[in-house]
């Protein structure tokens, strides 16, 4: 008995797999599970909310806190980073007229965010970076040409933050 339910047993390897691929083939069964998404896709499971915590999106720069050290852009290894910074008469922080990141060029390796001693440089959670052209692609955080009404703006600002 048992030498005929071997052979039987045998005879029906082949035809194992079917089992697996019929159902799934017909919709059927636990193993058909729709995993490809279209994008952009509005109900899609991967929005930035429920991205890992240390997830490494394109990068944001905030410009209250960014001291205009150029430490980041030391340590770029691909230099992506141009920034353009001029001392204030009788202000500690310097002017950072220039902050472009060139994301066509950025590898997310973190080392910009990691040098920053401000804690201004930090990687968002926004992985959505579409261009049809190379311009696009540069994030320009710069405070723009220092003059006397942007000077005049920025110690408001820092007084109302110290309030
Ligand atoms: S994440 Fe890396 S490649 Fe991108 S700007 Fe920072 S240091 Fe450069
Ligand atoms: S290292 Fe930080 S504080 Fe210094 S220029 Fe870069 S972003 Fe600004």
């Amino acid at each position: 008995m048992s030498y005929i339910s071997n052979v039987l047993f045998l005879a029906m390897e082949p035809f194992r797999p079917l089992f697996v691929v019929f159902p799934y083939l017909f919709g059927l069964g636990p193993q058909r599970k729709v995993v490809t998404e279209e994008y952009p896709d509005p109900t899609s499971s991967k929005s930035p909310e429920v991205l890992p915590l240390r997830f490494r999106g394109h990068l944001i720069n905030d410009m209250d806190k960014c001291i205009g050290c150029g430490d980041c852009s030391s340590v770029c290894p691909q230099a992506c980073l141009k920034i353009e910074a001029s001392d204030v008469p009788n202000r500690e922080k310097k002017w950072v007229s220039v902050f472009d990141i060139d994301l066509s060029l950025c590898i997310s390796c973190g080392l910009c965010v990691d040098a920053c001693p401000a804690a201004s440089l930090t990687h968002s959670k926004e992985f959505r970076i579409i261009s049809d052209e190379k311009a696009g692609l540069v994030l320009t955080f710069g405070l723009g040409v220092l003059n006397k009404e942007r000077i005049d703006n920025w110690d408001k600002k820092i007084k109302k933050d110290l309030v």
